[in-house]
């Protein structure tokens, strides 16, 4: 399999005046052609701001980015300066985030906004071949070509994001990260989009991250997940295998808190405690203050992460020497 992105031993440290907060702690996993991973997580827990440290948008003055190594394809996005991480964006990389044409100015159509981007890299781009590649991708995302033609205001908060989504595939990029991106819209409204996004990816084989705290979004529109927990991942593995068979007592707590997927209703239980202060080092299981298998050993050393084969696994004791 071809890997789009391989994330090895990354950290993620906001650098504030009074302290450090190390939001993202020794995140490794990678990711190949065609898969849809989903980050999922409570709030806090570190999500976007891998994401967002991925797609170089965090202030260098007040974060530090560090790891083993981190690669969009055979692009080191480590060492790559900031010129070249423009040059990436939108081409390789793109984003779309949670209500994300709030952000557009009411005055543009729809169609000034398409043209900005695509001519970002076609700067030669004649309006022509550009509304014809725009209304390709409104298709994709089930929307009509008079669509191009609106303001922002002209359309639903369901419309506006399908057209957010059909920006991020303008220049075809190998990986795209959607943070929160459905979370503001009915359930309804999310449930299709989830579907269109399922179904223009086979078409066009592109690879996703996922960012949500909604498992139900995980499960219908990922292939594999990563369960972080204040800024580690806890858990990674194929989406039909852990949301069946969790293996960390964290994920499978994040599973009961959400009203049960298939099947005969569950009552919904909460995670009792709270995410542990992020400003300082923890030399023990990250959960262990929440966890109810916690030991001694939990509170007094830190669960290495143990991957098989194909990339699953979790960092817990109890799984040390293999699934349950
Ligand atoms: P949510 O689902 O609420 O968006 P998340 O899982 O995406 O949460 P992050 O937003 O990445 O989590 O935050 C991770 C941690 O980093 C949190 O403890 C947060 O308070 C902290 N944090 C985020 N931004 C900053 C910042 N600019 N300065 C200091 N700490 C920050
Ligand atoms: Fe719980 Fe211990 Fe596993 Fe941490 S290592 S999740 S505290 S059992």
């Amino acid at each position: 399999m071809n890997t789009v992105l391989s994330v090895q031993n990354m950290n993620v440290t906001y650098v504030n005046k009074s302290k450090r907060v190390m939001a993202v702690r020794n995140a490794s996993f990678s990711i190949s052609k065609g898969d849809s991973l989903g980050l999922v997580g409570e709030s806090g827990s570190g999500k976007s701001t891998l994401a967002i440290a991925l797609l170089g948008l965090l202030p260098k003055e007040t974060t530090e980015i560090t790891g083993k190594a981190i690669f969009l394809e055979d692009t080191d996005l480590l060492s790559i300066s900031e010129k070249e991480m423009n040059e990436l964006r939108w081409k390789k990389l793109a984003v779309v985030f949670q209500k994300a044409m709030n952000s557009l100015s009411p005055v543009h159509r729809i169609s000034t906004v398409f043209e900005d981007i695509y001519r970002v890299h076609e700067p030669h781009a004649t309006k022509e071949e550009i509304h014809a590649a725009t209304v390709r991708l409104l298709k994709l995302v089930n929307l009509p070509e008079r669509v191009y033609h609106l303001y922002p205001h002209e359309m639903s908060g369901g419309m506006l994001q399908r057209v957010a989504i059909a920006m991020s595939l303008l220049h075809s990029p190998q990986l795209l990260i959607f943070d929160e991106a459905t979370t503001a819209l009915d359930v309804v409204t999310q449930g299709q989009i989830l579907k269109e996004i399922v179904q223009m990816e086979k078409e066009l084989e592109t690879t996703r991250i996922m960012i949500t705290h909604d498992m139900s979004v995980v499960s219908s529109s990922c292939n594999k997940v990563a369960v972080m927990y204040a800024g580690e991942i806890v858990e990674f593995g194929y989406v039909k295998n852990v949301m069946v068979h969790p293996q960390h007592p964290y994920t499978k707590a994040l599973l009961k808190s959400f009203p049960a997927l298939k099947g005969e209703k569950r009552k919904m239980e909460s995670i009792p405690g709270f995410l542990p202060d992020l400003s300082k080092e923890i030399p023990a299981c990250v959960f262990a203050p929440r966890c109810a298998y916690a030991t001694e050993r939990c509170r007094a050393e830190k669960p290495l992460f143990h991957s098989r084969e194909d990339g699953s696994g979790t960092a817990c004791f109890l799984t040390e020497g293999g699934a349950d």
